[in-house]
This record gives structure tokens, C-alpha cells and sequence, in this order.
């Protein structure tokens, strides 16, 4: 969709700090990207990766089931486990204005929970 900006980061047209992606999936760094770690790495800082199908749609009713199913089925999220840094994270998606999703093209939020060995995450390129 010409003036959704998800749509534009996909075709190339503004940038972002790309970490994979596939013919249906992209991840990439949230431009707002600090959250903090967990117990022990409460205090540190985290980065926060978007995953999104490459599907226009504002809500999950309107993502094919194949985009939607890639984003949780293991090699994507192995691939956010690399690139997070942590194998342990929140994965948030905002539903609709109620639920609080600004940007109306579907997208995942992974907040790394990083363990003390695992540091502050973000690891590039995701293999
Ligand atoms: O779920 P919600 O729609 O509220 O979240 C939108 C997210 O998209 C925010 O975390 C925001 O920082 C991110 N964003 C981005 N790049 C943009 C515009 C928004 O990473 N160009």
C-alpha cells in the first residue's frame, strides 16, 4: 500500500537497520528501540526487532495464513533468537486502535529478555 511506511521499508524506499527476511517475512530495528532486559539485566537496555509480513493488512484477519504462520514457526524464531541476542523474549502485536497498534500494517515486537551470558543482545547479520 503506496502510503503505508511498513510498505515502504519493504520496497526499500525509507530506510531501516534490516536483520532477515524472506519472500513473505521481514525483520527489522524498531526506530524507538529501548526496552530493558530482565531480572539481573533489568537495568540494560535492549533493542527491539519488528517482524512483519510483507502482506499489506492493518490486522491479523487480514494476513494470509501462510505469512502469519512463518512469523511463528521455528526457523523465524531462531532467526529472532540470533538476532536478539536472547532465546528468550516477548513477542507483542497490537490488534487494532484499541489495542494500541499505531502503524496499520501488522507487525510483531520482540522484546529481548537477554540472560546474564547473553549480554545486551543484537547480533548481525541473522544467519
Ligand atoms: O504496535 P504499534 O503500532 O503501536 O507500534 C508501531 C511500532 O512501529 C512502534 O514501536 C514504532 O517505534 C515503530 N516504527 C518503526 N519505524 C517507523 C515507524 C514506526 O519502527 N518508521
Amino acid at each position: 500500500m503506496a502510503s503505508c511506511i511498513f510498505c515502504k521499508i519493504i520496497k526499500g524506499d525509507i530506510p531501516a537497520f534490516k536483520l532477515f527476511e524472506s519472500e513473505k517475512v521481514l525483520a527489522f530495528l524498531d526506530i524507538q528501540p529501548l526496552s530493558y532486559g530482565h531480572a539481573v539485566c533489568a537495568m540494560l537496555p535492549v533493542m527491539i526487532i519488528l517482524v512483519i509480513p510483507k502482506h499489506h493488512g492493518a490486522l491479523l484477519t487480514d494476513i494470509p495464513d501462510e505469512a502469519l504462520s512463518e512469523i511463528l514457526r521455528k526457523p523465524v524464531a531462531k532467526k529472532v533468537a540470533v538476532a536478539s541476542g536472547a532465546e528468550q523474549y516477548n513477542l507483542l502485536q497490537n490488534n487494532g486502535r484499541l489495542a494500541h497498534q499505531i502503524v496499520d500494517h501488522v507487525h510483531f515486537h520482540v522484546i529481548p529478555k537477554p540472560s546474564p551470558e547473553e549480554g545486551l543482545g543484537i547480533s548481525w547479520p541473522a544467519k
